[in-house]
């Protein structure tokens, strides 16, 4: 009997691109297909350590993990970290190409993550049929593919038309300064690149997406219509998701300390801040934070890291120096602050969150509609702006924090917010959209609904390829 072929899966470099994809290996697992996920390990920053993986594998010992050792770009000056990823993967090309030639002929597909177009090259030169998996927002995805015929029609780079609204099919104005920073400046290297690799993805089969029609079908349409690629065939759009990470993902005995301290806090009353895996803030701003907070009166659960200017960004923040004079000490009662890293999805389903100050990571806010919770949206970086402007605008799921275009985001700011979304009716009115959001996503993931009808057709046309294979091998 032949062995049974795997999807390969190929997520590019940090965790909120490997998290969802660990996801999408649990959908092919369920239909009974074999998955591995290929992981690059290079010695350049962003790259997801091999001990994570190793606790990632031990935690799916379903899904099969392989390390792919890649050399260093040897650059340092990245002006983007962007940049610096699409560098490292496509470094990354020959030991892909080395791992997929020995894993053949038992290579079912390959599915690539947004950053890994470059890998379409291995993929064509190998005969494997290549999909992408983006794991951001629709509406990312509709502006990115519209941009190259959208650029020429502008007077000038993004970056000097600040306030003006752009308009894309399928998603509300975005003013300018509200994309992505790699976006901003048409002429640069960066924004073409980055160009170049979205037009590649209209080369794969499919396109996956971790989002669910009805979150986002204004964009959908737009896609399926052809708006955003005129004149460019668009290949099949699958919106697959939510995918987020479980609720509990850990045993009872691995409780981190925060959700025990969670357990004690009535329902709904505490407010979340947690800003992705890179976010870091100055010591000022940390302050200002912690005395807006202290000044809410509301109760809190605050992930803190060292600032920017701190070297590293595992070392354990000194939360003496870094918080305002015997602040923990002050907010005992009602506060608690997690060194670096909670177990956030977990957090966010935990009964006595009532509100999620969130920097606009579309793994982040798709968890925070998975759990119903509505947000303080404060983007840092990569396309967060633009995922605050669907949030607020489009999904209307949570309230933007306006200070973060100044160099500081105020205590009055953090107050006023964090009273608004945990104690007012206009913080009530959030709590229901995104109540209704939250069901939407259950009912989307449900048999014979969207995500899943979605994943079928995707899965039909893996098949339709294989048959055609068979075919012609015989
Ligand atoms: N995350 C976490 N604990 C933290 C910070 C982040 O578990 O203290 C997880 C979060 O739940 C999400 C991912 O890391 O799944 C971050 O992905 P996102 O797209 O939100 O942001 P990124 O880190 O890619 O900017």
């Amino acid at each position: 009997m032949a062995a049974q072929k795997s999807v390969i899966l190929y997520p590019s470099l940090g965790v909120g691109h490997l998290n969802p994809m660990v996801e999408l290996a649990k959908l092919f697992l369920r239909r009974g297909l074999a998955v591995v996920i290929a992981v690059v390990d290079s010695p350049d920053k962003d790259s997801v350590s091999a001990d994570a993986i190793a606790r990632l594998a031990a935690a799916n010992p379903d899904i099969a993990f392989r390390l792919l050792p890649v050399p260093s770009c040897g650059r340092e000056d990245y002006p983007h970290a962007v940049m610096r990823i699409m560098d490292v993967m496509r470094v990354a090309n020959p030991a892909l190409r080395e791992f997929l030639m020995g894993a053949l002929p038992d290579v079912e597909a390959l599915v690539l993550d947004m950053f890994c177009a470059d890998a379409l090259d291995v993929a064509a030169e190998l005969g494997i049929p290549s999909y992408f998996f983006f794991a951001s927002a629709l509406s990312y995805l509709a502006i990115m593919l519209r941009l190259p015929e959208y650029y020429p029609t502008v007077p000038s780079s993004f970056k000097d038309m600040p306030e003006t609204a752009l308009h894309f099919p399928g998603v509300p104005p975005i003013r300018a300064l509200d994309m992505a920073a790699t976006l901003q400046d048409r002429d640069s290297d960066m924004a073409k690149a980055r160009l170049a690799q979205c037009t590649r993805m209209l080369e794969a089969r499919g396109i996956l997406v971790n989002s669910f029609d009805w979150l986002e079908s204004r964009a959908l349409e737009a896609l399926r219509c052809g708006l955003c690629t005129p004149g460019r065939s668009t290949p099949p759009v699958h919106c697959i998701g939510p995918l987020v990470l479980p609720g509990n993902t850990g045993g009872i005995s691995e409780r981190h300390a925060c959700l025990e301290w969670l357990d004690t806090q009535p329902d709904r009353s505490v407010v979340f801040l947690s800003f992705g895996s890179l976010g870091r803030f100055s010591t000022a701003q940390l302050r200002e934070m912690a005395r807006g907070l202290e000044n809410s009166g509301q109760r809190f659960l605050w992930v803190v890291r060292n600032p920017p200017e701190h070297q590293s960004n595992s070392a354990e923040p000194d939360l003496g120096s870094l918080l305002p004079e015997d602040f923990l000490e002050r907010t005992r009662e009602r506060g608690f602050v997690v060194k670096n890293w909670a177990p956030q999805s977990e957090v966010l389903r935990h009964p006595s969150i009532g509100g999620f100050a969130t920097h606009c990571g579309w793994n982040s806010a798709l968890e925070g509609i998975a759990s119903g919770v509505p947000m303080i949206c404060w983007p840092l970086y990569a396309e967060q702006r633009m995922n605050k402007v669907l949030m607020v605008e489009e999904m209307k799921v949570g309230v933007a924090m306006e200070g973060y275009e100044e160099e500081l985001v105020k205590a009055e700011e953090v107050e006023t917010k964090v009273r608004l979304v945990m104690a007012s009716d206009e913080g009530e009115e959030l709590r229901q959209r995104v109540m209704v959001a939250k069901e939407m996503a259950v009912d989307a993931l449900k048999t014979g609904a969207s995500s899943d009808v979605a994943f079928d057709e995707f899965l039909t046309d893996l098949q339709k390829n294989r048959t055609s294979t068979e075919k012609l091998a015989t």
